[in-house]
């Protein structure tokens, strides 16, 4: 009857070791929503060129004039730059 208990007592320990581990990786994966929000406020842009919308960070940055301007590729930034030049 002893040892049934010392049984008992080293399960009850081993289930919140598990619980504490499953919470553990809970929170893991509660630490990376932030991560996915940032994501989903991201500003996009469009393209003047090719009037594709994308993501800012994404976008190829040019400087012309004073003026920034967001393309989708670096294609369309120097057929931007031909367009205003010509
Ligand atoms: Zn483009």
């Amino acid at each position: 009857m002893y040892r049934f208990f010392l049984i008992a007592v080293l399960l009850i320990v081993l289930y919140y070791l598990i619980r504490r581990a499953i919470r553990k990786i809970g929170q893991d994966g509660a630490l990376e929503k932030p991560k996915d929000g940032r994501l989903s406020g991201n500003q996009m842009v469009q393209d003047p060129v090719c009037r594709v919308f994308v993501p800012r960070e994404n976008a190829v940055k040019e400087n012309i004039g004073g003026q920034t301007y967001f393309f989708c590729s670096r294609g369309c930034a120097a057929a931007f730059e031909k367009q205003l030049s010509g």
